[in-house]
């Protein structure tokens, strides 16, 4: 089993340089694309003032994507370097999953995807980094939306989980999709940095498109967050099976 991981990591070593290069490049490309035929028809003085926004707002985007990407892959050198520097404040879990949830619904509702949260209210605020935990969330929530086709639902639940002496309580967050599942096999390599199932020439086809291949950094940045307030992560499913649609269950356990 070791000897596999191995391989396994050795490849992901491998395949990095295919997906940073491809996820670096392709927004780039864009940029110094869109920048020449500004200068072109600017020269010709062929711009209208509404395609020069077009242009302008087709340069905006590749210029984030690459922001995003070079975030998080700063976010996940912090973890090894010296771990997450954390800013502590109380934080309710209702209001996390409401805020993680932003950027994801507009494609949930073009997907017809339904979502539900269940119990999130009834729990005791934590004390928490905030905003890490907003970007946990929605990396966690992102991929539910990713891996989960279209008409699927997805469920957000949580619970206390009080202790005896009642100074370390727990919340356990349970994030449920009805999408294409996971092999058990890579339940644990999935929070490595850069892995991702499947094809390596795959490329960012879209955050939430069915199945749209990102870089691998989402899973890692949550686990890293996780740990670093005393909780953790995990996931369940019982394979990977795109007609069957077994589904995943990502766990989060973190300290009230
Ligand atoms: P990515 O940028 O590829 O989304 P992540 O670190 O977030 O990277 O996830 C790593 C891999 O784990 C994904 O490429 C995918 O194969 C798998 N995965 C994560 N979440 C799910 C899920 N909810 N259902 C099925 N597969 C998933």
């Amino acid at each position: 089993q070791q000897n596999e991981r191995l391989e396994i990591m050795d490849q992901v070593k491998s395949d990095f340089i295919t997906i940073a290069s491809h996820e670096l490049r392709t927004p780039l490309t864009q940029v110094k694309g869109y920048a020449d035929i500004l200068s072109a028809m600017n020269e010709d003085n062929a711009l209208s003032r509404e395609q020069t926004r077009e242009i302008v707002g087709h340069i905006n985007r590749a210029t984030m994507r690459l922001e995003a990407l070079i975030s998080a892959m700063l976010d996940a050198s912090q973890i090894d370097v010296d771990g997450m520097h954390l800013t502590f404040m109380e934080a309710r879990l209702d209001t996390i999953v409401r805020l993680a949830m932003e950027p994801l619904n507009q494609a949930i509702r073009e997907r017809r995807i339904s979502f539900s949260t269940q119990n999130l209210e009834t729990l005791p605020p934590i004390q928490a980094d905030f905003k890490r935990l907003v970007q946990t969330f929605t990396n966690v929530l992102g991929n539910a939306v990713k891996y989960t086709p279209d008409r699927g639902s997805i469920s957000v639940e949580g619970y206390l989980i009080p202790s005896e002496n009642g100074e370390d309580d727990h919340v356990e967050i349970i994030i449920t999709d009805t999408g294409i599942g996971i092999d058990p096999k890579y339940h644990d390599l999935i929070f490595e940095k850069f892995f991702r199932i499947g094809d390596p020439q795959l490329h960012s086809t879209g955050s939430t498109k069915f199945k749209g291949a990102g870089p691998g950094l989402g899973l890692p940045i949550a686990r890293g967050v996780v740990e670093a307030h005393g909780g953790h992560i995990w996931v369940e499913s019982d394979g990977e099976d795109e007609a069957r649609l077994p589904g995943s269950r990502f766990h989060m356990t973190l300290p009230v």
